[in-house]
């Protein structure tokens, strides 16, 4: 691979992975908009721990979730 070959497929994966994180970013916005989690329905709410981050209502162990009588939900994403 020549070096302008190197350069010209370092800016494609860049600009693929731009483009895949993008993509991510606006599903995430689209749920937050929604209020409601595609995987269980429950809230959703932002965690102010890192800018961005959104999870649902029912992530985490018991005693972090909102309510503990109903499952745990794995659902996260980040708007930026
Ligand atoms: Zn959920």
């Amino acid at each position: 691979m020549t070096p302008a070959q190197k350069r010209a497929e370092t800016i494609r994966a860049r600009k693929a992975s731009d483009a895949r994180i993008a993509q991510a970013q606006a599903e995430t916005q689209a749920v937050v908009d929604a209020g409601s989690c595609p995987q269980c329905g429950a809230g959703v709410h932002r965690n102010w721990a890192i800018t961005g981050w959104f999870q649902c209502d029912q992530y985490g162990s018991d005693g972090f979730r909102k309510d503990d009588a109903k499952p745990a939900c794995s659902w996260q994403g980040f708007v930026c």
